[in-house]
């Protein structure tokens, strides 16, 4: 409820230099202005009934810019500026900025005054600036794809590879996408970024094998958003990019979660028209979020990916155990593979395989890595010996 201000004829609401933090509203009479300016005091004007005094204030806080007197018995409603603060909050932030900077640029005029644009660090703010620079990050080349191995416990070989987005910052180092993605989904620049992603990745998986020259087949699976499945021409940017890398669409896979599947009609087509030209499928997060089953036996997924929340499930003998068996078994039954992600010890590893898992991800194989990084790593080994994972095997590589 605001509050009501009520002054005689020639009362003062305010003068100039005072602290402010309320804007008025006058509701009857009026307000004359004045300001001193060069030593001089002047009149700026006279505010009547529905114009606001004291705005400049209320929206940054800084010293008032003039004196507002009235005239004659005058009611106002008070804003203060929490209540501004709660209105700005919820406006877009262009114009919640808008605001601001024509505030600041008003006081530069009125006294060569001007207060910071934000006096205190301001998360919207903070974001848009993150969201203008990621905006650039792929032009700047600022974005690195990093590779973590899925390894296939029972040939002991590398399978393939999934391919997880990193940003460096000119500033802030490397940034990880649980802090970029959600912005990027947010903001829409997920669909430019998703397509450097898979043009990325399959680049990769050529230059893999061009390197190595083993003769292996492995694969490259790339993260899929929702919108990038919404948005047209998904399938032929995706065509696109195994098409220029020279790669069989066959070995280029796609992680997607059920939750995208369930959300849009569209994006299902899209997966469909993927799956018919050749790609490969992951579902992605299985066993969190929706996990409604439905799309198991519609979608003919190569392998569900059961989230890493359950590998630490493996360690015990308790409910989470006879989940992972029951995922394992349903998957298995209906035609798809599954990939345990997070694996991080042996035990982890030996339980899930003994359950009929057969591939797996996690800092226990490798951590994902830049291109040379993993290269290395594939170069001195190119099978994995049950039982030795590749970091026992080459300490001196890992990240301490
Ligand atoms: P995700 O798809 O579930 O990716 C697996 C995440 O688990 C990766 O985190 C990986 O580094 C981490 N991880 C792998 N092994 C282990 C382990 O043994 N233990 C633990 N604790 N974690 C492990 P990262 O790279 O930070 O990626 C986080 C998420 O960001 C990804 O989750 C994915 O949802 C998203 N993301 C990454 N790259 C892309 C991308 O190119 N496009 C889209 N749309 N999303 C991406
Ligand atoms: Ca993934
Ligand atoms: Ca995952």
């Amino acid at each position: 409820m605001a509050n009501r201000v009520i002054l005689a004829a020639g009362e003062c609401l305010f003068r100039q230099g005072e602290d402010g933090k309320d804007g008025f509203i006058i509701v009857h009479g009026k307000v004359r202005i004045t300001a001193v300016r060069h030593g001089e005091e002047k009149e700026i004007g006279v505010l009547g009934p529905g114009e606001m005094v004291g705005e400049l204030a209320i929206i940054d806080g800084g010293p008032r810019t003039a004196t507002a007197t009235a005239i004659e018995l005058t009611e106002l409603s008070q804003v203060t500026d929490g209540q501004l603060a709660e209105r700005i909050a919820k406006a877009d932030p262009v114009v919640s900025l808008l605001i601001r900077q024509v505030i600041r640029h008003l006081r530069r005029e009125i006294h060569d005054f001007a207060l910071p644009l934000e006096q205190q660090p301001n998360p919207t703010m903070e974001r848009m600036r993150l969201e203008g620079e990621l905006a650039w990050a792929v032009d700047r080349q600022e974005l690195e794809l990093w590779y973590q191995p899925i390894v296939d416990l029972e040939s002991h070989t590398v399978a393939g590879f999934e391919g997880l987005v990193r940003w460096r910052h000119p500033t802030r180092g490397l940034v990880s996408p649980a802090e970029f993605i959600p912005l990027a989904e947010e903001s829409g620049l997920i669909v430019p970024i998703g397509t450097w992603v898979m043009q990325e990745g399959a680049r990769a998986l050529k230059h893999i094998d061009d390197t190595l020259a083993d003769g292996q087949s492995r694969f490259m699976s790339v993260n899929v958003s929702g919108l990038q499945l919404d948005a047209t021409g998904f399938l032929e940017e995706a065509q696109q990019a195994v098409h220029s890398a020279n790669i069989a669409p066959e070995r280029f896979h796609l992680e997607m979660t059920e939750g995208i599947l369930i959300q849009s009609l569209r994006a299902r087509e899209t997966v469909i028209a993927c799956e018919n030209y050749g790609f490969g499928l992951f579902l992605d997060d299985f066993g969190t979020g929706y996990s409604s089953l439905a799309y198991l036996n519609e979608l003919p997924f190569d392998a569900l990916k059961i989230d890493h929340s359950f590998a630490r499930k493996l360690d015990d003998d308790g409910h989470g155990l006879k989940l992972i068996r029951a995922i394992v078994g349903l998957a298995t039954t209906l035609g798809h593979g599954v990939v345990m992600e997070g694996v991080e010890s042996a035990r982890q590893r030996d339980v899930f395989r003994a359950m009929g898992g057969r591939l797996a991800q996690g800092y226990l194989f490798s951590k994902p890595r830049p291109m040379p990084d993993l290269l290395q790593l594939m170069r001195s080994t190119h099978t994995l010996p049950w039982g030795a994972p590749i970091e026992r095997r080459m300490p001196s590589m890992f990240p301490v």
